[in-house]
């Protein structure tokens, strides 16, 4: 395919941050390549990034990145942490008091908390926290969307039923919530079924793909249902890479090669780091020009810049970035 210019192409991705630094399981691997990495999504037409907290501690730390350089983060705690609420010095209210604080004093400006999350079910790893623990406490962050008029930043695995099911209780089951004060949001790192997506997005919510999402036959089918008016593109960087054993490696085959440079950079294993590489198994928000490529393939009704226009305007709009618009 010609005609396609890649400065016309940008995303908004998501970003957790640990190996960023070098750092692999706690241990230095290879120097910090955090500002490499920005400049690599930054020439692939990436313009803002939200970073993933995943606990009380870790949404302090993506809020602090944020401010340094600029970014977005959302305040929560993942399902498979929520027994942090549980074990926290004065129970589980003093947890989601001190979220409830972090929100409150990161409103404004630089850095600033776009979403509650993530938060959700993970029902495939319940050795971190058991379905109960998770429900409750997927439950107690919700409030705090509906107190903030935030968007969701959501994670539903192997779980949607009692997911959807917390969400229609909790209020969220029309147009997102917004009648209760909500703002809807995203079901991030989506893995499901067509028929989920068609439910999810039905209650008003919108649905993001990475890597993850594209490795399986069956993850393709139900990719192609997803309405591109609900689409969002993220990488979830440093995990969910795109690899050559995944399904979506045939439509990946088909990317341009001047799009390929800028999305797939050489990459080498951790141990041979070099400056201005990717690093092997690390996945880099750059690399969301692949997503949005396979997204394109699987709806070929749309060009890849209206997909990449679409979900750029879905993540504007529900995060409200307005000054990216
Ligand atoms: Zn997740």
């Amino acid at each position: 395919m010609t005609g396609i210019q890649a400065q016309k192409l940008r995303y908004i991705v998501n970003l957790t941050d640990p190996v960023f630094r070098g750092k692999y399981h706690g241990k230095k691997k290879h120097d910090d390549d955090f500002n490499l990495m920005l400049e690599r999504a930054r020439a692939a037409g990436v313009k803002g990034m939200i970073i993933t907290g995943g606990s009380l501690g870790e949404s302090r730390k993506a809020l602090n990145l944020a401010k340094e350089n600029n970014l977005y983060a959302t305040i929560g705690c993942h399902p498979t942490r929520s027994s942090e609420f549980e074990k926290f010095q004065g129970g589980p209210e003093a947890y989601l008091k001190e979220l409830d604080k972090l929100v409150a004093s990161n409103l404004q400006g630089k850095g600033r908390v776009v979403a509650i999350g993530e938060c959700g079910l993970d029902y495939d790893r319940t050795h971190f926290a058991t379905p109960e623990v998770q429900k409750k406490h997927f439950r107690s962050q919700l409030y705090l969307a509906k107190k903030y008029h935030l968007p969701l930043f959501l994670h539903s695995r192997a779980a949607h039923s009692d997911f959807v099911s917390i969400l229609n209780d909790e209020g969220f089951g029309v147009d997102g919530g917004k009648g209760n004060g909500a703002k809807g949001g995203v079901v991030h790192s989506f893995t499901g079924t067509s028929a989920e997506i068609v439910e999810l997005t039905n209650m008003g919510f919108h649905v993001s793909v990475n890597g993850c999402s594209l490795k399986t036959a069956d993850n393709l089918e139900a990719s192609k249902a997803i309405n591109l008016d609900f689409l969002m593109l993220e990488t979830d960087a440093p995990w969910c890479s795109m690899t050559a054993a995944h399904a979506s490696k045939a439509h990946l085959d088909t990317l341009p090669v001047s799009l390929k440079d800028l999305y797939f950079p050489p990459s080498v294993k951790p141990e041979k780091f070099a400056p201005g590489k990717l690093v092997k198994g690390r996945n880099e928000p750059c690399s969301v020009g692949g997503v949005a490529w396979v997204m394109h393939k699987l709806h070929p009704e749309a060009t890849l810049e209206e997909v990449t226009e679409k979900s750029w305007k879905n993540t504007v709009e529900v995060f409200g970035l307005d000054e990216l618009a």
